[in-house]
């Protein structure tokens, strides 16, 4: 095999995947003194399909990193106010002062992944946009020991890991070559159309619930707020199909008349983007030489906006696992992940399945906000590990 690039032989860890798992993974091994590869098929500072609201555990996250700065200096607004609509009835909520935070914030995945992966090259990771994980390197044992990498110019290379990282999303390579296990499946998916408008009143977060519907806006960077509007899989193609502004235009209606005007007084940047759904999962997230982090190892539906939150959380989960250095540490990396994440899981497969009048949703929010308040306790209560902070 040609040696095309300048890689070091050995790392300690090789991450697939610099977005929000895998940058936020690799900045936090570097800054303990680990000798990290990370590679992303993608380029760098390029946007993904997803919306990118935060809630309280990612950004007490980001400031914990001491990234928060740099995220809000790049034009993210601080979101101080939130409002649920269950169809005619409004819930406004103030984000309180708690674990040191009192703002929310949104920042397009074209900041916020482009900030992680400075974090992680400043650390000292190797970084690599465009380089492609085409399969895993294996010893007699079975045991993961490298990555077989390709570039865009078709230059391959082999590299020596301790441990390769899979935060390579819902397609994740390294789960299937691994054959990770989904030890737990979701039952419903939403779908969404989604897209950035510049006029919009800016006073926060609001999340839309009708019967059948859901919809938001986001307030982001460059004075846009991201709207989206969805509804159950099984209905997207019947809801979207042909033309997806009329789709959209008529979902965002149904939920809230006032958003429909806005959006009628508002410009859209760009174009529509689609997300035709996807049913959650939790994975076994560790083996011999490998480890999950993110998407990868656990996806669910982003009608609760948690996704990114929840990669944070696990980028850390999974770090203080691999420094800890062994086996069992690993395995109590999954047994926390699981143990924060299944009630978070259960009430969005719940809410996902759009089988719900707003009585019944507002009860679905309220065991919303109880996981998330316990996943930002915990997080809170993280012992304190100094190279793992800014
Ligand atoms: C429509 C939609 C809306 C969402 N809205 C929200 C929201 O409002 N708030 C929220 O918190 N979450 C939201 N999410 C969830 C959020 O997008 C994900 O949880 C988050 O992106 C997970 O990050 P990740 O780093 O694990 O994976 P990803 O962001 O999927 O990144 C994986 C990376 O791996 C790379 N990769 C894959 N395979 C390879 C390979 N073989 N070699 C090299 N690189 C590879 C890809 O190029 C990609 O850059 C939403 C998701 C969707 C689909």
């Amino acid at each position: 095999m040609q040696n095309i690039q300048d890689y070091d032989s050995h790392y300690d860890a090789v991450i697939v995947g610099a977005r929000c798992a895998g940058a936020a993974t690799a900045m936090l091994l570097a800054r303990a003194g680990a000798n990290v590869l990370l590679i992303d098929r993608q380029q760098y500072g390029t946007d993904v399909v997803s919306t990118h609201a935060l809630m309280r555990a990612g950004v007490m996250q980001l400031a914990r990193w001491g990234l928060l700065p740099e995220i809000i200096a790049a034009g993210t607004p601080p979101v101080t106010r939130t409002a649920f609509h269950y169809g005619q009835e409004t819930v406004p909520v103030t984000i309180k002062s708690e674990h040191g935070v009192d703002f929310l914030c949104a920042p397009r995945r074209t900041v916020l992944d482009r900030v992680l992966v400075d974090a992680a090259r400043r650390a000292g990771a190797d970084v690599r946009h465009g380089v492609s994980l085409t399969d895993l390197q294996y010893g007699l044992d079975g045991q993961v020991t490298g990555a077989l990498l390709k570039d865009g110019a078709g230059g391959r290379a082999g590299v020596r890991a301790d441990l390769v990282i899979g935060a390579d999303g819902r397609q994740s390579v390294v789960a299937r070559r691994v054959n990770a296990r989904f030890n737990v499946k979701g039952t419903h998916s939403s779908g969404y159309v989604y897209g950035y408008y510049e006029g919009l009143p800016d006073d926060g977060y609001h999340w839309y619930f009708e019967n059948g519907t859901a919809a938001g806006a986001i307030p982001t960077n460059n004075g846009e707020h991201c709207v989206f509007a969805g509804v159950h899989r099984d209905q997207f193609t019947n809801t979207f199909r042909g033309d997806l502004m009329r789709g959209f235009r008529r979902m965002a209606a149904a939920n809230s008349p006032k958003l429909a005007e806005s959006l009628d007084n508002g410009q859209l940047v760009g174009r529509l983007r689609g997300f035709s759904g996807g049913v959650g999962y939790l994975r076994q997230c560790h083996g011999p030489g490998w480890a999950l982090v993110g998407d990868a190892g656990y996806f669910k539906d982003p009608l609760t906006a948690h996704g990114i939150t929840d990669a944070f959380r696990d980028a850390e989960l999974l770090s203080r696992a691999v420094l800890a250095g062994t086996t069992r540490s690993l395995g109590h990396y999954q047994d926390e992940r699981d143990a924060l994440s299944r009630p978070l899981f259960e009430v969005t497969n719940t809410i996902a399945s759009f089988e719900w009048d707003l009585d019944q949703i507002k009860q679905h929010h309220g065991r919303l906000i109880d996981a998330m308040k316990a996943e930002a306790d915990h997080i809170a209560n993280f012992s304190a590990i100094d190279s793992l902070a800014a």
